[in-house]
């Protein structure tokens, strides 16, 4: 009874944060003169279990995103048997994503290309780009990503800082063809202040504008979260990843 009513939470909830992220869409639509604008949202499930997934899936949502390596290996795992089960009733072209937006270590750089990952939002230095692009070619694939930036300058933040992401990106393009870079991720500054969080969004939205000025394929800016998305969007983030809200 209780978990039946979580899943029905779940649903709305997700119906709920939709229509949000429509509006401030439409908003950033209106204001900058645009054609159609989509933001993809990435459900971050980091902290949830296979049975609320489960529920997010069959109300809509397909693209899931995952912090740890390991949880993204079980949640996949899982995920697979468990839609089996669903197969009656989950449309069956919804093709489901997984999205790796945590820190990633060099040592578990094959672990994570054995899942497949559709897209890597937290590539935080040459070296890692490095290593990544070097494994993908041992194995053949090309791999899409983004790089981390460290918008609000935080030490407690992994990325690149503002003013070296054009020449990494530069550098990556022209030095690692097993890399798919499309474009940008960041956390938003962790204050409470509303205007110092915009102005993390906005100044990495700069630097994105200046990297779709020179470069082909530059096309995802991954910002906001549960407590910022709606200002990211406001900025011109093109993707956002909500956990908390979404799971409550
Ligand atoms: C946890 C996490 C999120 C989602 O955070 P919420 O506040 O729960 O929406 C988004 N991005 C990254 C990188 C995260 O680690």
């Amino acid at each position: 009874m209780a978990a039946h009513r979580y899943m029905h939470n779940l649903a709305h909830n997700l119906a709920h944060i939709t229509q949000q992220i429509q509006t401030a869409a439409a908003q950033y639509q209106k204001q900058h003169n645009l054609g159609k604008h989509t933001i993809k949202l990435i459900a971050v499930s980091k902290y949830q279990n296979l049975d609320s997934m489960r529920a997010l899936y069959l109300a809509g949502q397909y693209a899931f995103g995952e912090n740890r390596v390991q949880d993204l290996r079980d949640k996949q795992r899982g995920f697979c048997s468990a839609l089996s089960d669903l197969a009656p009733t989950a449309p069956a072209s919804a093709p489901i994503e997984w999205h790796f937006i945590g820190t990633l270590q060099r040592n578990k750089i094959n672990s994570l290309l054995a899942l497949s990952p559709t897209l890597i939002h937290s590539i935080h230095s040459l070296e890692l780009a490095l290593s990544l692009d070097e494994k993908c070619r041992a194995k053949d694939r090309i791999q899409p990503i983004l790089l981390q930036v460290n918008a609000a300058n935080e030490p407690s933040k992994h990325g690149f800082s503002l003013e070296s992401t054009c020449d990494a990106f530069a550098h990556i393009r022209a030095h690692c063809p097993h890399l798919r870079l499309q474009g940008l991720m960041c956390i938003g500054a962790h204050t409470h202040d509303t205007q110092a969080i915009e102005e993390s969004f906005a100044r990495t939205k700069a630097l994105y504008d200046t990297l779709q000025a020179h470069f082909a394929g530059v096309e995802t800016l991954s910002m906001g979260m549960s407590g910022d998305f709606a200002y990211a969007i406001k900025q011109g983030a093109n993707m956002v990843r909500i956990g908390s809200a979404l799971f409550v």
